[in-house]
């Protein structure tokens, strides 16, 4: 016990929680959750998962990885308008 006289010592240098209280305005000072910026009183570990497990769920054409794929088909058929413009150029200047 030499090397740590306070055994509390770890748990009171933890991160504190950002929160503010809003009765007496003043910040919450519990320890934060390990992952988060807030104590367990102010929403640690809440919220919902993502994709189906939202429940703002409807057909899935709104999800991280569908709205990827139509970034992804849109940039596609940008590329392929400049390509036969290109092309349409090409045949009537040569
Ligand atoms: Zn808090």
């Amino acid at each position: 016990m030499k090397d740590n006289p306070n055994p509390m010592q770890k748990a009171h240098a933890a991160p504190r929680c950002t929160a503010t209280s809003k009765r007496s305005g003043l910040p919450c000072k519990n320890p934060a959750v390990k992952g988060w910026s807030v104590c367990r009183m102010h929403g640690a570990g809440g919220g919902h998962g993502p994709g189906k497990a939202n429940p703002a769920y409807k057909h899935g054409m709104r999800t991280k990885e569908a709205q990827e794929m139509r970034k992804d088909i849109n940039e596609l058929t940008r590329m392929s308008r400049v390509l036969g413009k290109l092309v349409d150029d090409g045949g009537q200047s040569a």
